[in-house]
């Protein structure tokens, strides 16, 4: 098909509601490492990492082998048959996961992976009542939309009985007009009050992502899960890590990014690094928690041995090349980049994140903090042209995401740096000639 044909197949047989990043949509023929091709063949430096799926770089040559060994030995039997590739893979994870979280079920996805984890949570406890943050993201599924605190994506249905919102950290629009650390991180101890006047007083627990990702990596003060998870636990409740972006690394030095925080989940979730491309969703909890699930449950696909060997290979791979620690280092020297051009550009507002997950805030005006949401847009579209692929979010649409393969250089920062650059002076001279 040209590439003309796939855009047309595209809007003619998909849902609507598939959409595409960019005006004239970006059709991707093929990738390597850090790069991504297009149908006419120009090359794109990917510092959205997939989305952030790609933790090891696209097509990785090592996780390939061992998934082109597997693919031909066995491809699937379901979870009614122990796989060694599964069973290596739970073992492996008990390993690196934090307290007594130990115990996992395999899903394909995010969405998956948080449905079992709030099923456990309710189970576990026998309440129903779960606590989520405003501006998170935790899946398309009914019960996930309902969890997600973002109405860009929570499409009519998804409103879900049995949860209730709370404040997030986000301390650049603080929700209580205050400034850290001065606030005595109020939106943490807000929480107290949430369950005292919305809840029966016993709940299941709380689902967070510790850096919130679709939200704009919104990252909280270093104290936030502690208030909020003795809060939760005081009240009978669980706390659910949601680290399918934060895992693996991303944050740097940690396996884990509620880890940063030195708070131990009892469950945690994640999906999208782990099989760097490859679907796959687990829900790791501890046997306490696990055990609440009673009967049998089944996911026709979960645990497929082809995922799960991606996975382990992996896993093996971010250790044996010590990839955290890169994601700490490479990460402070594109925060540094990231610092220099706030310098620079007065459209940023904020420079945020952990590790290789950082990001971008766009505004009008430092002072007012008007979203800059037509800019953000822009930004996206000149990145292109200067072959840069980075991500959006926030729930104004007006943070850009950055997120490379957690194996990128500080050579790939640099010329990273330059594109950015030029695309913000490129915005920045659109501003102008419209004013
Ligand atoms: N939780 C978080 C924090 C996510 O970022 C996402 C995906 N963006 C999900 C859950 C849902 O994952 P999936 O799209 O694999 O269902």
């Amino acid at each position: 098909m040209t590439k003309e044909e796939i855009i047309l197949a595209s809007q003619e047989f998909l849902f609507p509601a598939v959409f595409h990043y960019y005006k004239d949509p970006l059709v991707i023929a093929r990738a390597k490492d850090q790069f991504v091709y297009d149908a006419d063949g120009n090359q794109y430096l990917d510092f959205f990492g997939g989305i952030l799926t790609i933790s090891v770089g696209h097509c990785n040559e090592r996780v390939n082998a061992k998934v082109h060994q597997q693919i031909d030995r066995l491809e699937h039997v379901s979870t009614v048959f122990p796989t060694e590739p599964q069973a290596a893979l739970a073992k492996r994870l008990a390993e690196i996961a934090p307290g007594n979280v130990r115990q996992s079920f395999f899903t394909n996805s995010g969405t998956e992976a948080n449905e079992t984890a709030i099923l456990a949570a309710r189970c576990y406890t026998g309440s129903d009542e779960i606590i989520a943050l405003r501006h998170s993201y935790h899946g398309r599924s009914g019960l996930a939309m309902g969890l997600t605190g973002n109405a860009n994506w929570r499409l009519a249905g998804a409103l879900q009985p049995g949860i209730i919102h709370t404040a997030n950290a986000y301390c650049y629009r603080c929700p209580f007009g205050l400034t850290y650390p001065e606030c005595d991180v109020q939106c943490a101890r807000d929480l107290e009050d949430v369950i005292r006047s919305s809840t029966s007083g016993h709940v299941a627990g709380i689902i967070a992502e510790p850096i919130q990702g679709v939200g704009g990596f919104i990252t909280p003060p270093r104290e936030y899960f502690q208030i909020v998870a003795e809060i939760v636990r005081r009240h009978g409740g669980i706390f659910i890590s949601d680290e399918v972006q934060t895992a693996w690394g991303r944050t740097g030095g940690k396996w884990w990014g509620i880890e940063q925080y030195l708070v131990t989940p009892d469950i945690i979730t994640s999906a999208k690094g782990l099989g760097n491309g490859l679907p796959i969703g687990v829900t790791i909890a501890t046997p306490e928690v696990a055990a609440s699930l009673k009967g049998a449950t089944i996911s026709t696909f979960g645990g497929n041995p082809v995922a799960t060997t991606a996975a382990k290979a992996v896993i093996d791979l971010i250790e044996e090349e010590n990839l955290m620690a890169n994601a700490a280092e490479t990460g402070a020297y594109l925060r540094e980049k990231l610092d220099e051009l706030w310098e620079k550009h007065a459209l940023i507002g904020e420079v945020r994140g952990m590790g290789l997950m950082q990001a971008i805030e766009l505004v009008r005006d430092r002072k007012t903090k008007e979203p800059a949401v037509e800019e953000t847009a822009q930004l996206m579209e000149a990145a292109r042209q200067n072959r840069l692929l980075v991500g959006k979010g926030g729930i104004f649409g007006n943070v850009i995401r950055i997120s490379p393969p957690l194996n990128i250089r500080k050579a790939d920062v640099d010329e990273f740096a330059r594109s950015l650059d030029a695309s913000l002076a490129q915005c920045s001279t659109l501003h102008a000639a419209a004013r």
